[in-house]
């Protein structure tokens, strides 16, 4: 990018991206040693390590790594049992993931909306919806308008922050519902005393480019249920019924991770906290400098939340602010600055525009307003202090 000051000199801008991966840790090494064993595949130390890391961080019993965190909701999905044309509450404001893993199996999403205060998913229209729009027949949750039996509650923690879990849970035991939790952006993030990713039957996360930690790709099934965890693991092998004789009762999916990702896993499990430590930092800095400039509202970390701020992310309020987000992207990307703004909520988008929503107006409102700033790990205070500046400087004066 050149930019060309007043004077007429002309100088060079680097890019900032909005989150690259940070590989800082004993990942050569790790994957030299799956390199000169040979042991690259889907078998091998490290997928069984990787798995225990992930359990032992989170306090769970089992971990299913697989190859992606889509596969692993899929899987979450289908070893809880949801069955073809049952429902499953999910947050209309988040990547569509969850949302798509809910079609695979046949089920359909009911979107909620996200809560004005921490833009996860509003746990009082979770309540209000099963109690107000769903009504029990034979001792089963039907949706009252679409006679489809509601059969679990999948909340995304999104941006690195919790989803306020307690009333999800009394009101999923209330009605005997299956809590499939969503930790993809938010591993590492507390709520109260616990870390989230073991506060439903199920949690699912992903090692995607893009997330806290990353193998690439990647995926994690984390429960507290042997047969959950039994049921994950014949499914992602291709339901394989007999150790030596290929023979099948069921149709599998080849879900599995490789040992050279989880290579990378392990080195990537090692640096998690500190990753953390480097992204509360950034928000920090970040939250500070916009007290000052009108109409940047900083994200929120809620009283009861500890937030691993994956994804920083502002409100551009366009009236105090002086333009709106599509514009403050635009100008960015003009200083070579990368945003992003959250995702379409899904019951607007095309695909999903037939799926039931209760009331999702807020999710609209954070859509129209909330833009993502340059986070990576690696970002360094520079490249922050231009981002900031450039922010401050297009206010409104
Ligand atoms: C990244 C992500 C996933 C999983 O994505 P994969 O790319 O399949 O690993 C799932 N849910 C959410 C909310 C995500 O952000």
């Amino acid at each position: 990018m050149i930019d060309t000051s007043e004077r007429g000199i002309v100088i060079k801008e680097e890019f900032i991206p909005l989150s690259e991966p940070c590989l800082g840790g004993m990942e050569w090494e790790y994957v030299k040693e799956c390199l000169d064993t040979g042991w690259v595949s889907s078998a091998g130390s490290y997928v069984d390590r990787f798995e225990k890391m992930a359990a032992d961080y989170l306090g769970a019993k089992y971990a299913v790594a697989t190859v992606n965190g889509t596969a692993a909701l899929h899987t979450a999905l289908l070893a809880s049992g949801i069955q073809p044309d049952e429902e499953v509450l999910v947050s209309t404001l988040a990547f569509i993931a969850p949302t798509n893993a809910i079609r695979y199996t046949g089920a359909r999403p009911v979107f909620i909306d996200a809560d004005v205060e921490t833009w996860q998913i509003d746990p009082q229209k979770v309540i209000e919806f099963l109690e107000l729009k769903c009504r029990r027949i034979n001792g089963e949750l039907r949706n009252k308008a679409t006679g489809r039996r509601i059969r679990a509650i999948l909340p995304v923690h999104i941006l690195g922050h919790p989803v306020d879990m307690d009333p999800i849970r009394a009101i999923a035991h209330k009605f005997g519902l299956t809590v499939i939790e969503d930790a993809a952006e938010s591993l590492g993030a507390r709520y109260k005393k616990g870390k989230v990713g073991h506060f439903g039957d199920v949690a699912c996360l992903s090692f995607n480019g893009n997330k806290i930690i990353t193998t690439g790709g990647g995926g994690m099934i984390v429960t507290d249920s042997a047969k959950i965890a039994r049921r994950a693991k014949y499914l992602t092998t291709q339901a394989k019924d007999d150790p030596v004789e290929y023979v099948h009762r069921e149709i599998g999916y080849n879900y599995r991770l490789t040992n050279l990702q989880a290579a990378l896993g392990c080195a990537q499990m090692e640096r998690l906290e500190d990753h953390i430590a480097v992204k509360r930092r950034i928000a920090a800095t970040y939250s500070e400098a916009f007290r000052e400039v009108p109409g940047i509202e900083p994200m929120p970390e809620a009283p009861w939340a500890y937030s691993t701020y994956w994804m920083y992310t502002v409100l551009v309020d366009r009236k105090r602010f002086g333009m709106d987000r599509k514009r403050l992207l635009a100008e960015l990307r003009d200083m070579s600055i990368q945003t992003r703004p959250l995702w379409q909520p899904i019951h607007r988008s095309r695909a999903y525009r037939d799926c039931p929503a209760y009331r999702c107006k807020t999710a609209e409102e954070l859509n129209r307003t909330a833009l993502s700033l340059p986070c990576s790990v690696g970002l360094t205070l520079d490249d922050q202090l231009r981002v900031i500046e450039a922010i401050s400087g297009l206010a409104r004066p």
